[in-house]
């Protein structure tokens, strides 16, 4: 690995040295990137991207940190964060996908333009989820109602396909762009990608922006549909305390019966474990919540002992759907 200046002008984007994560994440846990990078643009993105692996760094991807657990200490190499790339706009009419993500309508063009001609919105990776869906409510674009509340970002929401039982992010992406190792982007549409539940199987590559295509519905419509799902969220989740999500996928209905990670975890009492500050939610099983003054060990301990648990009381092996940054895994690529 290359030697690193360290100033940050040494980057080409904004930069931060041992920048706190725990704030960046909705558990708040955690400790500080050794490089935390701040593009703008997609092509501030390139550049850093490109600057990383120039220093034999593997970057990690930061997006709204709402299904991550960063660990406690110093994370060495860089993460990339999208925050600032959170544009949102309706493309240029009838241009394809590919053109669309490099073209915008001239506001005053866009203005007098009736939404239901083509009904399509560009997003950068660092959109957040709720502004895409307030966009989306204004606009009278229909398709993304049944994940209004999940938190985050549109990158991070494209590559784990994040959604529920009414719908995925998926379900109204028409194109997607992506960053391969050397930097350079590439689009793949709908028809040749192949989304898992809550992994989009892009190959770890970074999504740098998407395509969505909606359809258009009377706005009332959809704002009663997103304010019935909302409510629902609300009695099930913990949406107001400290939490990263779900904390494991739900397994094959075959091999569990039917019952969701959080059911089996209430079923084989994992609801009365805590660490430290960690605790279980009282209101849904798979998720683990920050009293205060956890720390990422108390969440990681936590999460394995119920992993543990319910397989010794079940069988049932879960898969983590959250992401754990470990401070151990250092991510090196090649220089030249
Ligand atoms: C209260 C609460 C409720 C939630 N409800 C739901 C729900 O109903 N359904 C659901 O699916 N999820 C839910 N989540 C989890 C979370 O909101 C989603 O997984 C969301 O899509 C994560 O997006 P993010 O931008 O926060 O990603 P992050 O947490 O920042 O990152 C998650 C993963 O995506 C990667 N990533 C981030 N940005 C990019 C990018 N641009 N390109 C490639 N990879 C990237 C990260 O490296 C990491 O591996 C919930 C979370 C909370 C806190």
């Amino acid at each position: 690995m290359a030697s690193v200046d360290s100033s940050p002008s040494a980057w080409p984007c904004a930069a931060l040295r041992d920048a706190d994560l725990a704030r960046r994440t909705t558990l708040r846990v955690g400790g500080q990137a050794e490089w935390l990078l701040e593009p703008a643009t997609p092509e501030e993105f390139q550049d850093a991207w490109r600057a990383a692996r120039e220093r034999g760094f593997v970057p990690r991807l930061l997006g709204g940190g709402a299904n991550l657990v960063v660990d406690d200490g110093v994370l060495p190499g860089v993460v990339i964060a999208t925050d600032r790339m959170r544009r949102i706009f309706r493309p240029f009419p009838e241009v394809s996908g590919e053109e669309a993500l490099n073209s915008e309508t001239p506001r005053g063009e866009m203005v007098q333009r009736d939404p239901a001609e083509d009904p399509r919105l560009v997003c950068w990776a660092g959109a957040t989820m709720p502004a895409l869906l307030r966009s989306a409510r204004e606009l009278g674009y229909s398709g993304l109602e049944g994940i209004v509340g999940v938190p985050g970002q549109v990158g991070g929401g494209v590559a784990m396909n994040a959604g529920g039982k009414w719908g995925d992010m998926w379900d109204c992406i028409e194109l997607v762009r992506v960053g391969n190792d050397d930097g350079s982007f590439v689009d793949i549409a709908r028809a040749d990608a192949d989304p898992l539940y809550r992994n989009a199987n892009l190959g770890g590559r970074p999504v740098i922006g998407a395509v969505l295509r909606f359809d258009p519905q009377p706005k009332l419509l959809i704002q009663e549909r997103m304010s019935e799902y909302l409510l629902h969220k609300r009695t099930v989740q913990p949406v107001t305390e400290w939490s990263a999500g779900c904390v494991f996928k739900n397994p094959d209905p075959e091999i569990s019966d039917g019952r969701s990670a959080g059911r089996l975890v209430d079923e084989v009492g994992g609801k009365e474990l805590s660490r430290g500050a960690a605790i279980v939610s009282p209101l849904h099983g798979n998720f683990i919540v920050n009293t205060g003054q956890a720390t990422a060990t108390d969440v990681f301990t936590l999460m394995e002992d119920l992993h543990d648990l319910v397989a010794q009381k079940t069988g049932i092996d879960l898969v983590f759907e959250v992401k754990r940054w470990r401070a151990q895994d250092v991510l090196t690529a090649p220089t030249s």
